[in-house]
């Protein structure tokens, strides 16, 4: 594994709560310390949201509906078309607050930011999206659907998502004619911070769009509130749970997107080097294992089992860990030291329990990343699938290496988990590969490659992994309620 580190400098946003246009410091909730994640060194202290004003952005955004809602389709539309230039001309800022966020390593090519992409593909529907007429009486009743904002939504989103998580849950949302009250995790909060800035530039009216970082306290008042009309949640089951009790009080409808442990399926006709290393690449490099969809299961066919392993295991020592401002470098930290801890803590009871064989990996990473929250890419070999290792969420660069005997051994250790988010397969043979990728219980299936989200499709999951989709018509429906009127011509 080769390491490397280096200086970075960026002008950070304040870390200020964005409500209507004002900006709110000295909130209930306290401040938050963010570090950066590779040194471990101050990043910016972070005003938390407490109950009081929660309070004040659910009545801002209230108020701020009716004439959103009011808005011709159209002039939505442009406005967030005029969010989406604004976004792109900001490219690089963003990547830079990803790679100082969450630690991820640069990328400095232009389209790298789906964000952009997302908010373009749904401000297109603004000035799309219709009701139907319904065959009752014809001549004698006109009977119509009318689609219908839900009023204002509530938007929790995880740490790991950046602005991309806000794009898909905030701009369907606000297309349909929503406002919403968006809570980024505390631990992340300067994207999203700065994506509320920039709807404000670009003509969004005040108080459609509200951020306010906060804890578990602030989330239990946002989703606990009587104002809100509709609940989109990105982040883990167990939080999840938590939400879905809260919004009974109100009866208040929930999206969930949820965590997962996807199934890679390896089979001997596939093309090994490319799914090794699009599994290295996703699943330990890039995010460092903090995904949700990421296919942290590697299935291997019986056959090429050993000749996989080895290159997984070559593939991964030449990985280069470091700073992720630095050139060259393929993976960053994890998010906090907590995380780290937690990773290394997961790794060594897999271990020591025998869960598998660990290949490589599993330690801390020092000497000049010392700082940081750095843990080796880590592979566990003949891994046992009902074990931890294989069935929890580590979100952490631990990929476990699984072997298989047949196709409905592949499908039924695939499918033997609580989770159903995403699925991959590497095959050269068609008929199997449809086969197969309807029998994974997952929301999306990836077939010889990593699907890179494209915003027209629709992305969830099934089981303990959510329900309610995001990306596609689907994920604008999601925010939308139909009305259906009944004329009754003749007594007109
Ligand atoms: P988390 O569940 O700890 O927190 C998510 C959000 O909920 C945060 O904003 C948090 O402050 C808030 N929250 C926590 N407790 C709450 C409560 N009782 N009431 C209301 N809000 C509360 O998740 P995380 O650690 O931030 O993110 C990682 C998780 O998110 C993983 O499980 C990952 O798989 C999942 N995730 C899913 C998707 C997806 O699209 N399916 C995408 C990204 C991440």
């Amino acid at each position: 594994m080769v390491v490397r580190s280096g200086p970075s400098e960026f002008e950070l946003p304040k870390g200020a709560l964005l409500i209507g246009d004002t900006r709110v410091t000295n909130a209930e909730g306290g401040y938050y310390e963010q570090l950066d994640p590779s040194t471990g060194g101050f990043l910016a202290s972070i005003s938390m949201a407490g109950n009081a004003e929660i309070e004040f952005a659910v009545e801002t955004a209230r108020d701020a509906q009716q004439e959103w809602r009011s808005l011709a389709p159209a002039q939505r539309r442009d406005v967030l078309f005029e969010l989406a230039d604004l976004l792109d001309s900001r490219h690089e800022e963003f990547s830079l607050l990803r790679s100082l966020e969450l630690g991820s390593p640069l990328k400095k090519e232009k389209g790298a930011n789906l964000a952009v992409e997302y908010i373009r593909y749904f401000a297109g529907w603004g000035d799309k999206i219709g009701g139907a007429t319904i065959p009752v009486f014809p001549g004698k009743v006109l009977d119509y659907t009318v689609p219908e904002p839900y009023g204002t939504v509530a938007a929790l989103t995880p740490w790991n998502g950046g602005v991309v998580s806000v794009a898909m849950k905030v701009i369907p949302a606000l297309v349909a004619g929503n406002t919403v009250v968006l809570k980024p995790s505390e631990l992340a909060p300067l994207a999203p911070l700065r994506f509320g800035e920039l709807c404000l530039e670009a003509g969004i009216p005040p108080g459609v769009v509200n951020v306010l970082p906060g804890g578990v306290e602030a989330g239990r008042a946002l989703v606990s509130h009587s104002g809100i009309d509709k609940i989109s949640f990105t982040g883990s089951a167990a939080t999840a749970r938590q939400i879905l009790s809260q919004a009974a009080t109100n009866l208040t409808p929930v999206v969930l997107e949820l965590g997962g442990k996807s199934g890679n399926l390896l089979f001997a006709d596939g093309d090994l080097d490319s799914a090794v290393s699009t599994t290295i690449g996703t699943a330990l490099a890039g995010m460092s294992g903090q995904g949700c969809v990421l296919p942290t299961r590697l299935l291997i066919e019986d056959s090429v089992y050993e000749a996989v392993e080895e290159r997984v295991v070559e593939a991964v020592s030449s990985l280069v860990v470091g700073n992720p401002f630095q050139e060259g470098v393929q993976a960053g930290p994890v998010i906090t030291e907590e995380a780290c801890q937690r990773i290394l803590a997961v790794v060594e009871s897999a271990d020591r329990e025998h869960h598998g064989t660990l290949l490589t990996g599993g330690q801390r990473i020092g000497g000049s990343l010392s700082g940081g929250f750095f843990v080796e890419p880590t592979v566990f070999g003949e891994v046992d699938n009902s074990s931890a290792l294989a069935q929890e969420e580590i979100f952490g660069p631990v990929l476990s290496l699984i072997r298989f005997r047949d196709e409905e051994e592949a499908i039924e250790l695939a499918n033997g988990t609580r989770y159903g988010l995403g699925g991959l397969l590497f095959t050269r043979d068609l008929a199997r590969a449809h086969r197969v990728s309807h029998r994974l219980d997952a929301g999306s299936i990836g077939i010889n490659s990593f699907p890179p989200m494209p915003p027209a499709a629709p992305f969830g999951g099934v089981k303990e992994s959510g329900y309610g989709r995001e990306g596609g018509l689907a994920g604008v429906e999601e925010f939308i309620r139909i009305k259906n009127v009944y004329v009754d011509i003749d007594r007109s």
